[in-house]
Parts: C-alpha cells; structure tokens; sequence
C-alpha cells in the first residue's frame, strides 16, 4: 500500500473508531502528586486513554509532595463530572475531603485506579466510596473481606480477623466477568487475559452498595488467598457512582498493567459509566481473549 493511501485508510479507521463528539466534552479532573507507584508515568497515560474517547476532557490536580503543605490542595471538584484517583498518599486537609464527599453524594462520578485503593485508611467516607481498600493499617476493623464463591456463584463477605491487603509476584493472569449484564463489561469478553500485574487479594472494606463486576483467581503458588478476588467494582455514595479497578500497577519503569488493553477498556468504559449510568464505547478489536496479553503504548 502506498503511504498516502495507507495514511487516509488509518485516518479513516480512526475517524470511525472515534464515538460522537456533538456533546460537549465531559470534564474530568485525575488527582495525583504522591503514590508508591510511578505517578508520573501513570497520569499521562490515563489522560490520554479518557480523552482516546472523545467523551472527556481532562484536567490534573497535583498534591504537593509528602512533605508540603496539604492544605494547599483544594481542587475546585464541583466544576467537574468525573474525579479520577491516582493518589496514594497523606491525608487532605478536613476542608478537602468535605469538598470532595460533597461532590460525590451530589452525583459527581468517581474512579479509583489501584494503589488509590490503598489511600486514606481513616476517612470513612472515602471508604465507603472504594467499597475495599488494602494495606494502611487495614483489619477487621475496616470491613469484611468479599471474594468470589465459584460454587455458590456469588459474592462472599467474610468477617474473619487479619490483615486487609496483600499480592504475591506480579504475573498474567485471568480476569472474569461476574456481572455480565452490567454496562461496563457488557459485551467484553467474559474471560481475559490481564497483561502481567499485581494481584491484590484480601482487600477489605465497608463493602456497602459493593458490586463485583470481574474477579481473579489469586493462587497460593503465587502467595495468594486460592479465592476469586475482586478486581472490577462499583460502589454508589449519595447520587455519586463509583468504579474501583484494582488493577493497574506501575513502577520501576514498567506499566505494562495499565498498557493492557482489558485495562484500558475498563477504565475508559467505567469512567464513562461513573458520570451517566451508561456505556456508549464499542468493543475494540484489540481486547484480549483468554489466549495472549494485548497491549497498547
Ligand atoms: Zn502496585
């Protein structure tokens, strides 16, 4: 194929690939500036993947460093539809978090992304949003521990004591829908291949409103729980929706987690639910199936 040509076919494909933007550009805002993961990196990429769907626009608030002043941290969320965390890090001020409450139980629409699971171990309101939360000091005290029961095909929650958080060596592993009917798996595949990640497995938390929508087998080979552990949630607070992707680790100069596109798809998918209830993103034909990692820069 001659290059000109090549370029219009792909001009062409992508045109097609782009949902309608006759509406107004939804506008997000992603949260960051600490993490124990590579922030930085990670941002950038989540960007890019929101507005690949021509739904959103993006804006991004940075914290100062664990050794700022936190109270300068105030992001206006009220002039936005959608809050993404990739935050991992101290406390906000009081004023903050009351900001940020109020726009989810007015209906704003909230995701966390992996290690923002992990954030705020002792604001009840933030956990109740993420439904689980890992690590910080969790325990018993935080919430039950929800895994998949495979033979009674439903969600357990299990109030024994221990540690909330753990995940062995990172590797691939498979992602399974457990809610088919729901808007942001609809369609997917209900078995895929995850592109080489962190399992995190013992989450526990309030787990109020918690809906599982996919799970992964966490293995004892693999320092695992040997339970279908949540990956893919929902939560509601107030009028807010909440999607909580468990997936997604980044560090050392690897993202390949976030590169899958079962990960992309999910997030962007999620996101889009989290502000109106519904999903209008088509299937791509790079989702992964249940044979090999895809992934996308
Ligand atoms: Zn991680």
């Amino acid at each position: 194929m001659k290059t000109s040509l090549r370029i219009a076919v792909l001009l062409c494909a992508c045109l097609l690939a782009t949902p309608s933007t006759h509406a107004a550009a939804m506008k997000a805002l992603i949260v960051d500036g600490q993490n124990n993961h590579d922030w930085k990196g990670t941002t950038p990429h989540l960007k890019k993947y929101l507005e690949a769907t021509g739904l959103f626009e993006v804006d991004v608030a940075t914290t100062p460093d664990n050794k700022g002043d936190m109270s300068a941290f105030k992001p206006e969320f009220k002039k936005y539809k959608l809050v993404v965390s990739n935050y991992n890090g101290a406390d906000w001020s009081k004023e903050t978090q009351v900001a940020f409450e109020e726009f989810v139980r007015n209906g704003g629409a909230f995701v966390s992304v992996h290690a923002a699971n992990n954030s705020f171990p002792n604001w009840p309101a933030y956990n109740q949003m993420i439904g689980l939360g890992g690590w910080g000091g969790r325990s018993e005290k935080s919430g039950p521990y929800v895994y998949w029961e495979e033979k009674a095909a439903k969600v357990i929650k299990d109030i024994a004591p221990g540690r909330g958080g753990s995940h062995g060596p990172q590797h691939e592993f498979f992602v399974e829908t457990r809610e088919p009917s729901h808007p942001i798996v609809a369609g997917l595949p209900v078995k895929w291949l995850h592109a080489k990640d962190e399992l995190y497995d013992r989450l526990r938390g309030p787990a109020e409103n918690l809906t599982v929508l996919a799970t992964a087998f966490a293995p004892k080979e693999k320092s695992g729980t040997d339970r279908h552990e949540p990956m893919l949630m929902t939560t509601t607070f107030g009028k807010g929706r909440v999607f909580h992707t468990a997936l997604g680790h980044a560090g050392g100069g690897k993202r390949e987690a976030q590169q899958c596109v079962g990960f992309i798809v999910t997030f962007q998918r999620g996101a889009e639910w989290a502000v109106t209830g519904k999903v209008t993103q088509k299937v791509p034909t790079d989702f992964p199936g249940t044979d090999k990692v895809s992934l996308r820069e």
